[in-house]
């Protein structure tokens, strides 16, 4: 239908599988769930990304949220230059630690301390940890469909009963690990009173993706978040919001500004690195108190507030916190992309949900609204395949799976995006 010129991503995977499982470093980059070669990246610049076959593309993912203000932006690659030449890591504190934690503390809210890790992963993971420590609780509660990082506590969906005991997700997983996460359909308040009954004072935290993006773009309804919130205060369990892809994007206060929800822990990562590994979790002082060294709950990493990672993430908070007008800038462009693509496929009759926040949009191919990782799973994946390898043809990079959200970046053009509705309308009529 489609073609695309990729012989030279197509040799550099085949060498790749050899020497790294998959060839990849992160699995959704092998393009499974889609088939086909992943495209092989030699650089990028603004909004786009160019292949190692010289493929030019429009960049719809944005190394999954980081490059928030574009590839490459001058103010990130100055702040990385110059401090990579007063050294690459000390293992010892600098200056640059607190000014970028001050800096986090005065824009997001709820964070009275925070600390810096390498990962989204490590952030919600050690956020667990410290919750489980300071209630003196085991169990969690999380969503199906949320995805928080691949540690063990986490790797574990919905099986059928909401209110059973976690199934791991992954080998290597134990059952005693998975026994101690407990899971409920994302937008469902009645399984999570459920729990709370039945695990009335174990209940440690409950970990949410505020806005999910890791099953499409999925919106929180309103009661939904807010009982999530009243739930947590009464029964004394931690509310921890995933803002790992949130924090930085939907707005300079994350999801807990535009939802109007106050989080007890807040886990970062993508954006407040600047494209650099950066993860932090922060919160209440009182809970972060718990921390090593002051308190008894144990943390820590090598390269944690490494110095080239903080300059970045420093430079970017300082870039997006100047120009806040980039967020109403990111919605505009994201709506006009959504009324275009909806335009599109309404004369089609091909069964659509388009769902969109900010700057995060997500198209399912499904007559019924996407709410939760089951309504999501009702998506067409052969429509899906067709749909992504189409618009890779076109110039148009798309998360490789359906379940990922769309993360513009602000370098996206209004041309872009009509270049990408016209191969949008030309892409779905033949799939
Ligand atoms: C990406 C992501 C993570 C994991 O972050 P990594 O840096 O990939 O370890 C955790 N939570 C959410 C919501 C994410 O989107």
């Amino acid at each position: 239908m489609f073609k695309l010129i990729n012989d030279r991503s197509k040799k550099l995977f085949e060498e790749a599988k050899k020497v790294i499982p998959g060839g990849v470093n992160s699995p959704v980059r092998a393009f499974k769930s889609v088939g086909g070669t992943p495209v092989f990246i030699k650089n990028a610049k603004g909004a786009y990304l160019f292949d190692e076959d010289n493929n030019k593309y429009i960049d719809f993912i944005s190394s999954w949220g980081p490059m928030i203000i574009g590839h490459a932006h001058p103010e990130i690659i100055k702040a990385v230059n110059e401090q990579s030449n007063n050294g690459t890591s000390y293992g010892i504190p600098t200056e640059l630690e607190t000014k970028m934690a001050q800096l986090v503390v005065s824009l997001a809210p709820n964070v009275d301390k925070i600390r810096f890790v390498n990962s989204g992963t490590e952030a919600c993971m050690s956020a667990i940890r410290l919750a489980r420590g300071y209630t003196q609780r085991d169990k969690i509660i999380k969503f199906a469909g949320c995805y928080h990082g691949h540690s063990d506590s986490f790797l574990i969906q919905a099986g059928s009963g909401a209110s059973t005991f976690g199934i791991p997700n992954s080998p290597g997983v134990t059952k005693g690990t998975a026994s101690d996460t407990l899971l409920a359909n994302f937008n469902d308040i009645s399984q999570v009173k459920r729990l709370f009954n039945e695990y009335k004072n174990q209940i440690a935290a409950v970990i949410v993706e505020p806005v999910a993006g890791n099953m499409g773009c999925v919106l929180p309804q309103k009661e939904f978040i807010e009982d999530l919130r009243k739930l947590c205060s009464l029964y004394n369990t931690v509310l921890v919001f995933d803002e790992v892809m949130t924090g930085f994007r939907l707005a300079l206060g994350g999801a807990q500004e535009i939802l109007g929800i106050d989080a007890d822990l807040v886990t970062y990562g993508k954006v407040i690195g600047g494209g650099l590994p950066v993860g932090a979790f922060g919160g209440k002082e009182e809970i972060m108190n718990f921390l090593a060294p002051d308190g008894p709950v144990y943390q820590a990493g090598t390269l944690s507030g490494n110095p080239i990672a903080m300059s970045a993430g420093y430079a970017m908070l300082k870039h997006l916190s100047l120009n806040k007008d980039i967020y109403e800038s990111l919605e505009k462009k994201t709506s006009y992309l959504k009324k275009g693509m909806e335009e599109v496929m309404q004369a089609t009759n091909l069964p659509f949900q388009i769902n969109c926040l900010g700057s995060m949009i997500s198209l399912h191919f499904t007559e019924d609204p996407v709410i939760d990782f089951l309504s999501a799973q009702k998506g067409d994946n052969t429509l899906f395949k067709n749909y992504f390898h189409g618009m890779l043809s076109q110039g148009i990079y798309l998360p490789p799976s359906a379940y990922e959200s769309y993360f513009l970046n602000d370098a996206i053009s209004f041309e872009d995006l009509d270049f990408t509705l016209k191969s949008f309308k030309k892409v779905v009529s033949k799939i």
